[in-house]
């Protein structure tokens, strides 16, 4: 019955990618195809608000949630170009507000496994907690970009070139040998 390519999942009725990251905050700007063009993506997974929330529970993130799709786009592109250094300090800007508010929702509560935080309710906001967890923690150093579509991904030990070998991996190989046999 299924004929997705393997990199893509259908999830409540809603075609995904499958995450390749290693970072939620990374396939969440993973959700939509060719960054490297800045342009019209070719293909968006978040069609919908609805698909948003679905995206939000297949990585883990949240449960449910109310919302408009276009503030979750507009931190998706302005969290890409701060991810990747492009940022200018008007999308650093807007990047940077989200992440204070939902900072600012945060509730330190007790829990029979003692202090935890509590998580803001809109899923938005709990994306922006973890991108700014990511922003300013260790792991920042080890985000790489992928050279063939732009996603981006954790690479701690300095070996993945590509976001997946399935797709852009094996793109290289197949032009690297049309190029070898030319
Ligand atoms: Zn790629």
């Amino acid at each position: 019955m299924s004929s997705l390519p393997s990199h893509l999942q259908l999830v409540q009725g809603v075609v995904l990618p499958k995450p390749v990251g290693a970072h939620p905050v990374l396939d969440f700007v993973n959700t939509r195809s060719e960054w490297t063009t800045r342009g019209p993506a070719r293909t968006e997974w978040l069609t919908s608000y609805d698909a948003f929330l679905i995206w939000c529970s297949y990585v883990g993130l949240t449960a449910g949630g109310d919302g408009e799709l276009e503030p979750v786009l507009d931190f998706r592109s302005d969290l890409y170009d701060v991810l990747t250094g492009q940022a200018t300090d008007h999308t650093f800007a807007s990047a940077a507000r989200l992440i204070e508010k939902a900072t600012a929702q945060r509730r330190l509560v007790r829990t029979d496994d003692g202090p935890a935080w509590e998580l803001p309710e809109d899923p938005l906001q709990v994306v922006a907690l973890r991108a700014g967890e990511l922003l300013t923690g260790p792991s920042l150093g080890h985000v790489r970009t992928c050279p063939s579509c732009g996603w981006l991904f954790l690479d701690p030990r300095g070996r993945r070139r590509w976001c997946s070998m399935a797709t852009c991996g094996n793109r290289a190989k197949v032009r690297a040998h049309a190029a070898r046999v030319r």
